[in-house]
Parts: structure tokens; sequence; C-alpha cells
């Protein structure tokens, strides 16, 4: 007897299957209809996923667009630069009522895991005690991971690295880090042998905004990798964004690459934030600022998706949807082959649960009851129409549905439906 029945699925990789729930656990996977089930859903042909998952974001920040006003340049350091006066207005209510709006948003999408960054920088770390309280108040079914992150740097600010330790010992889990904001490249390196230590020492994740920036000689991401070498770090550390990798000789990035993959670090770009706050200082031609992900996979490199930003000083759309993500990286990545295109979906969902560390991901029996339900009939077609999430399933309980919705179409001698799938 299962709690939930899910029928006429189809995985992601192409298997056509019913999902038995027992509990907070998927219980079988296979042909399971008429098997006894309090609750059955029936899901003909659409594409059950594990969820997806975002291994970077700013939820601190998020849903205050316009606050305290637009930027208006947008650049990555105006952005800094707003933020650092929404810090000191915004109270810890304000931050946890927008960001468990959105998580509400993360749910309806099927994102039921987030990794965000916290600023650690003010001395009264109210984002840090706002985080904390969203993250146990979401943790029924969302998991939420914080990140230490000492946005004004961890040297640059005065009580930069007390305040970040202060954090940790405040529960948040994973160790952050911005070297290309410090005041030199010395104290960029600095700090992140310094981090990898205080990681190390702590037994936690690390990771590490790394590089985000257009200048070709920004290669802190060398120095990360040989201290998560050092430290034995592995995929317990990421570097996110890389963007200056974009920028890199060549010829270096063929000596970077193989050290990177050696030190078994993942890597996070985050294509929707970095296509338009990169290359503003160029004219034409204009650099993409993304780093080289298929690269990176051909060294055998972890890389995920992030969304890294919805509706905040640094970015002024977004929805809370990892497709939205996959969908722009897949196009300035240029992953336009079928099976990169796949990998895509792969990125947001099996690479992101990898970078997070998540315990129980997947849809095999004895994962965690946690899943998704698109109105789509496989990974692709899930990436071109980026379609209604029909039922999120988290740790064995509903917590979204959503009727499919075909647009009625008027016109003599044509069906009176689009649907968009094939
Ligand atoms: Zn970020």
């Amino acid at each position: 007897m299962f709690d939930i029945l899910l029928t006429g699925g189809v995985l992601p990789d192409g298997t056509q299957a019913d999902i038995g729930i027992t509990g907070d656990r998927i219980a079988a996977v296979g042909a399971l209809a008429g098997s006894p089930a309090a609750r059955v859903i029936e899901v003909p042909g659409d594409l059950i996923s594990p969820p997806f998952v975002d291994p970077h974001f700013h939820m601190d920040a998020t849903l205050s667009y316009g606050l305290p006003r637009v930027n208006a340049s947008g650049t990555l350091l105006e952005g800094i630069a707003l933020w650092g006066e929404l810090r000191e207005m915004a109270t810890v209510d304000d931050m946890v009522n927008r960001a468990m709006r959105y998580c509400d948003w993360a749910v309806s999408m099927g994102l039921l895991a987030i990794r965000s960054h916290v600023d650690t920088t003010p001395d009264h770390l109210r984002g840090v005690e706002a985080m904390l309280e969203v993250k146990r108040r979401v943790a029924p079914y969302l998991d939420l991971q914080l990140v230490a992150f000492p946005q004004d740097g961890l040297y640059r600010s005065p009580t930069g690295r007390a305040n970040l330790v202060r954090a940790l010992d405040m529960g948040v889990d994973v160790v952050g880090g911005i070297p290309h904001f410090e005041r030199t490249m010395e104290e960029g390196a600095e700090s992140l042998r310094d981090l990898a230590r205080l990681a190390a020492d702590r037994g936690l994740m690390w990771d590490v905004h790394c590089d985000e920036t257009d200048d070709p000689m920004s290669r802190h991401v060398e120095t990360m990798a040989r201290e998560v070498t050092r430290h034995g770090l592995g995929a317990r550390a990421a570097g996110s964004h890389l963007t200056s990798m974009h920028s890199m000789d060549n010829y270096y990035v063929s000596k970077l690459l193989p050290l990177i993959a050696e030190s078994g670090m993942t890597a996070i770009p985050n294509p929707l934030i970095n296509i338009t706050l990169q290359g503003r200082h160029d004219s034409y031609p204009k650099r993409r600022g993304l780093t080289r992900v298929r690269e990176m996979q051909a060294q055998g490199i972890t890389v995920g998706w992030g969304q890294d930003c919805v509706l905040d000083p640094w970015y002024s759309l977004g929805t809370a949807d990892m497709l939205d993500v996959a969908f722009m990286g897949l196009h300035v990545a240029q992953m336009t082959h079928p099976a990169e295109m796949r990998r895509c979906f792969h990125m947001v969902t099996v690479d992101n649960a990898r970078i997070m560390g998540l315990d129980g991901y997947g849809l095999a029996p004895g994962c965690l009851a946690s899943l998704v339900v698109l109105d789509a009939g496989n990974p692709t077609e899930a990436l071109r129409l980026r379609p209604d999430r029909l039922v999120v399933i988290s740790k064995g309980r509903v917590v979204a549905q959503k009727q499919r919705n075909d647009t009625v179409l008027s016109i003599p001698g044509r069906d009176a439906t689009v649907r968009r799938r094939l």
C-alpha cells in the first residue's frame, strides 16, 4: 500500500515508469499501475524529474528590486553599492518576508534545494539572523544551505573576517569568499588560503565568488584549486562565477583546467546574471562573460547552473525557474547538440545536487520522495517550453499542483486547442 502512486510518467532517461511513495521515501519505481495506494495521481506521458536544485543564490537580497533605487549602470559594482545601502535599511522581518515569498515561488517551480549566500559584512548580521530563521521555517519542504559571504571583502572590510567567523558560529553551513574584491591580488590569494583552512578545520563546505570580473589577469581560481587540493576538500568546494576565465589567454587555460580537475572542486556559472553584468566596460565586440562550461565538463569537472539573483540590485527579472537558468546557459555556452541540451537539464538537477552534497537525491527506491512533474515529454522539451509544474512532491508530501492549461484557439479549420508539446 503506497501513500502516493504516480502513474504513466516518463523519467529523464526516457524510461516509462510509475512511482510509488511510502512515507518520505520512494518505495518502488516501475510498472505499478493497479497497486493499492491511498492517493493515485495520473501523469500520462509527463516528465517526472528529481527536483530542481539551485547551488547559487542571494536570498537576503531577493525581491528587493528598486530598493533603494534601481541599478542605473547595470554593473556589478553599482549593485554592490546599492546593496550596501539596502542591508542597513532592511529589518530582519523585511528579509524574512521577502525570502519566504521567494521560497513559495521556488516550491511552485519544483525547486526544492537552494544554496544561498548571506552577506556577513555588517556588524549587526541581521541578514544572517533572517536567513537562519527562513532556513528553520522552510526545512520541512525546502533544503536551504547558507554560505557565509564576506561581500565587502574578508580583509577589505575592517570586521570582515571576524563577522564571517561569527556567522559560522551562529550556524551558517558553508564558508564563502570573494578574492577578486580584496584590495590586491596578494590579499585575494591570502584570503583563499585563510578561508580554505577555516573550511578544512571546521569540516565545512567552501563556495567562493571567484574571479567574477572581465579581467583576464584575475586568476584566483588557480590559488583556490591549489588550496582545495592541499586540504583535500574535493567536491566539497565550489568556484562560483569564474567569469574571468572567459577572457583568459587560451594557453594559460590549457594549464588551469587540469589543475581544477585535479582538485575535484566543482564550478557554478550563473548565466542569467553574468550575461547582463559582464562586458559592461566593453564597446564592441562585447564579451559574454560566461566561464568555459563545455571545456570544464570535457575535463571531468562537475559544472552546475546557478540562478544567483531574482529581482534585486543586480538583476531585474527572474521567477525561481531553474529552466530559465538552463535555457540561458544553453544559449550563451552554445550547448545546442541534443546531448548538450540534455546535459543542461542534468546540470540543474543531478549536477547541482552533487555540488550541494544533497543526501537521498534521485528517483531510485530508497531516495527521498521529492520530485516534480512537468507538462513536457522529456528534458529537452522541458527546456524548450519551460512548462507548468503539474505536481511537486517534497519528502512525501504534495506541496504544489497546477492544472494543465492549453490555449483555446478560435481559427476556422484549425484545432481548437494549441499544444506546444510534440
Ligand atoms: Zn552570487
